[in-house]
């Protein structure tokens, strides 16, 4: 109506005027105005983020190994203002939304990235579920197991942190906080949704056929009877120093000098299995690993640190730091890792590092189709435990994880007991069970690779490492990881190729 009453020219003079006030507001929003001087402001930037995630990893490190005090709060706190800082944020936001007008690859990516990293710790980094998450994990830690009461209580605190999570998660716009951490871990929550379908539809008929096999031998089918086929490869257990001499072997075997890695390991009671900390990449990588875990678990940590002691990128924010959300997407760190575990599964390695006889290789490297339904609707109910608690939170949450539970291995002997919202987990690494499986998947995927280019006897071929550092670890995260994959193995994740590596699939 206004703008209709007024002249053409009147029109010009109340847009200049528009735009004159607007225009010291457009200005103090972003102060970095060209291409050249972003450039400069992301190397400071990147200069004061790796020093914050060198001193989170050292008090990291600290906190484990017990080696000298730790501090973890300092670290925290320089990081939460460095990720809350009004300017830097107006920053990357306008050059995220300009990102078409930079040219250089690398500068558009760590724009991306640090935009990553401000979405994705913003639920994080909010002040009411920083506050509950900080008296949790204190509490949590401190807890006496056998008070019940107090425990529970404990738990619904635990659950009120969830719902407040979704409560600011559908503030951004998202259904729940699992779908948001999920487009933040780089997976995607629709991706996450149909990639749990299939592995519900791609197991059910070998599953079924299981159901009816136990029920002709036991009349009824208990839970205890399907877990009989949860069996996982071998995993040989040696002497601590054996499994440093097999680890130093076995890199060797692909054209890696274990002596030239900046690694180190320490053998210490945590409450974890083992846990890669990269201090400084790539020259600082210190390992935890608790008394008496199998050397799978070595091979595993090994893999985190081989993959960051060979990253290239110079930009501190495409290192793969891991600690922001939205910065290392964790199922591709968990695929390098489990790339190296899984050569545990090769059967010239079994061979050359075990003592198992012909006979014993052929049957480990044979997979039972049984025990692959079982060990994917294992991981299945693992991973959706935690996230249809988020989905439902008006529902009791015992009633959410028995539904599942019946729904995926279709037997009624769920035992609540069983299911504890009193773990760490839920607090510092929420949602992240999915990342495992997906490596499972990237690992097949990789191993068939390496299998295709240098032969059934890769394990024993130098030129593998080259390989693995030129296609996947030199990047850090300056190339999405689903296009790392791609263009190292040619093909998309192959979760299809997976399902069939496994027996379910003909
Ligand atoms: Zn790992």
């Amino acid at each position: 109506m206004i703008n209709s009453s007024l002249s053409p020219k009147k029109c010009v003079i109340v847009i200049c005027i528009f735009v004159l006030c607007l225009f010291p507001f457009v200005t103090s929003a972003q102060s970095v105005g060209n291409v050249n001087d972003l450039k400069i402001y992301l190397d400071s930037k990147d200069s004061v983020y790796e020093n914050i995630c060198i001193e989170y990893g050292t008090q990291t490190w600290n906190l484990y190994s017990m080696e000298d005090e730790a501090d973890l709060k300092t670290p925290k706190e320089k990081m939460n203002a460095f990720l809350q800082d009004n300017e830097f944020i107006e920053n990357i936001d306008y050059w995220n939304k300009n990102e078409s007008s930079i040219e250089d690859e690398i500068l558009k990516r760590r724009v991306f990235v640090y935009n990553n990293i401000i979405e994705g710790t913003k639920i994080e980094l909010d002040s009411e579920v920083r506050e509950k998450t900080t008296y949790l994990l204190e509490a949590l830690r401190n807890r006496n197991e056998d008070d019940s009461s107090a425990n529970a209580e404990l738990e619904n605190r635990v659950k009120e942190l969830m719902k407040l999570r979704n409560k600011k998660a559908r503030m951004l716009g998202y259904e729940n906080y699992a779908d948001y951490l999920l487009d933040y871990y780089g997976i995607g929550h629709q991706w996450f949704k149909d990639f749990t379908k299939i592995i519900e539809e791609k197991t059910e008929p070998v599953y079924n056929e299981l159901l009816a096999k136990i029920k002709e031998e036991k009349d009824s089918v208990k839970f205890r009877d399907v877990m009989k086929y949860l069996k996982r490869g071998y995993n040989p257990e040696y002497s601590m120093d054996s499994n440093f001499l097999i680890m130093r072997e076995t890199i060797a075997g692909i054209g890696i000098n274990y002596d030239s890695i900046p690694i180190r390991f320490v053998v210490k009671e945590a409450d974890f299995g083992g846990n890669c900390i990269g201090v400084k990449i790539p020259a600082d990588f210190r390992v935890i690993m608790v008394p008496g875990i199998n050397f799978s678990a070595f091979m595993h940590e090994l893999g985190h640190g081989l993959h960051g002691a060979f990253t290239k990128s110079e930009s501190a924010i495409l290192k793969g730091y891991e600690w922001c959300f939205g910065n290392d997407p964790p199922a591709f760190y968990e695929g390098m890792a489990v790339t190296m575990a899984d050569f545990l599964k090769h059967p010239d390695w079994l061979d050359q590092y075990t003592n198992l006889t012909d006979e014993e290789i052929r049957k480990q490297v044979n997979i039972d189709k049984f025990s692959s339904a079982v060990w994917m609707r294992y991981n299945l109910y693992a991973i959706l435990a935690e996230i249809e608690i988020y989905r439902n939170e008006e529902e009791n949450h015992i009633d959410v994880v028995k539904k599942l539970f019946k729904k995926v291995f279709k037997t009624d002997d769920f035992m609540s007991r069983q299911y504890s919202l009193l773990n760490t987990l839920y607090i510092d690494y929420p949602c992240y069970l999915q990342n495992y499986t997906i490596a499972d998947v990237i690992s097949y995927q990789v191993h068939k690779t390496l299998r295709e280019k240098f032969g059934e006897n890769y394990v024993n071929n130098k030129e593998v490492s080259k390989f693995m550092i030129e296609n996947f670890y030199k990047y850090g995260v300056a190339k999405d990881w689903k296009k790392i994959l791609f263009d190292a193995t040619g093909s998309e994740l192959d979760v299809e190729g997976y399902f069939k590596s496994l027996g379910l699939l003909n």
